[in-house]
């Protein structure tokens, strides 16, 4: 595996990859890597000649009283899972490389951003979106892979594409979880033993939920009830947003339908997670 660690030998790279006539697949990360990634990785590898990893702990996309400065990293350690997975090249760049100095551009996706994870996160996705236009122009994938832990996040980077004329396609690849169901998430490092049990609450409420879907229940108001009472009794748990959503517009529905989404936040003792279930 090539580590790059500047713009200018990245950018380079895929010239020679398109006039060979090999398609280039992008997976973005924040490292910390975990199997969810590594799913990412391995659909990228399956589904293209080339793939190219990125770990980037991307500055713009965090707001001034979150977790940037104690973000988990471990780059021997992921260096040596994508090498595993075979993967072709990781990117590696400085935020020196990534906003020198000078640097005054972002880009706002206006609409899907602004409820959910972006009514609570201000300038999170403005930050995401930045950072994955800037992915887009310096490496030119064919492919780019993404989570659908982060729902939300892919339908911004879709309507980014979209809107933007950009000629890459977005695969967006299940949640990988835990054994007993806590989706994989590199913030679950936080977790002490006693917030990784109550943690589990999430999952729980996703799940109850979709059993009531699948038992004929539509009504969101009686889906999110119930959900609220799976965090009951927990002392270190806080819900942020629970939603019951249109899975293309995000648009709260009364009641729901097949291909809706349900989305959560959930603070558990400090930690912030997310999930959620397309029903
Ligand atoms: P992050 O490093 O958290 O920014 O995540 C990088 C990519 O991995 C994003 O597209 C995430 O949606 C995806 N991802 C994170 N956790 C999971 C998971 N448990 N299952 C599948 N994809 C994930």
């Amino acid at each position: 595996m090539r580590i790059i660690t500047t713009v200018a030998e990245m950018a380079a790279f895929p010239v020679t990859c398109r006039t060979k006539g090999k398609t280039i697949a992008l997976v973005p990360t924040m490292g910390y890597l975990h199997e969810g990634h590594l799913s990412l990785i391995r659909q990228a590898r399956a589904k293209s000649d080339v793939v190219v990893a990125s770990i980037f702990v991307n500055p713009t996309q965090f707001g001034p009283r979150e977790d940037l400065d104690r973000y988990p990293r471990d780059i021997e350690g992921d260096t040596a899972r994508l090498e595993q997975e075979g993967t072709d090249i990781l990117f590696l760049p400085s935020n020196q490389e990534m906003y020198p100095a000078g640097y005054q551009t972002c880009v706002e996706v206006e609409q899907i951003t602004k409820q959910l994870c972006g009514a609570h996160r201000p300038g999170h996705f403005r930050g995401v979106a930045t950072i994955v236009t800037k992915l887009f122009n310096i490496i030119s994938p064919h492919l780019a892979f993404f989570g659908q832990k982060d729902y939300q996040q892919t339908l911004a980077i879709k309507r980014l594409v979209q809107d933007l004329n950009m000629d890459v396609d977005i695969v967006v690849v299940p949640t990988v979880r835990e054994p007993d169901g806590l989706a994989m998430s590199s913030r679950n490092a936080y977790l002490s033993p006693e917030d990784r049990k109550q943690a589990l609450s999430l999952y729980k409420s996703l799940k109850c939920a979709e059993n009531m879907f699948v038992a004929g229940e539509r009504c969101s108001a009686a889906l999110m009830k119930e959900m609220r009472r799976c965090f009951a009794g927990l002392p270190d748990v806080e819900v942020e947003y629970l939603a019951c959503c249109n899975g293309t517009s995000l648009e709260y529905v009364e009641n729901v339908a097949h291909g809706d989404v349900i989305a959560l936040a959930v603070m558990v003792g400090g930690t912030r997670l997310i999930d959620n279930v397309v029903l």
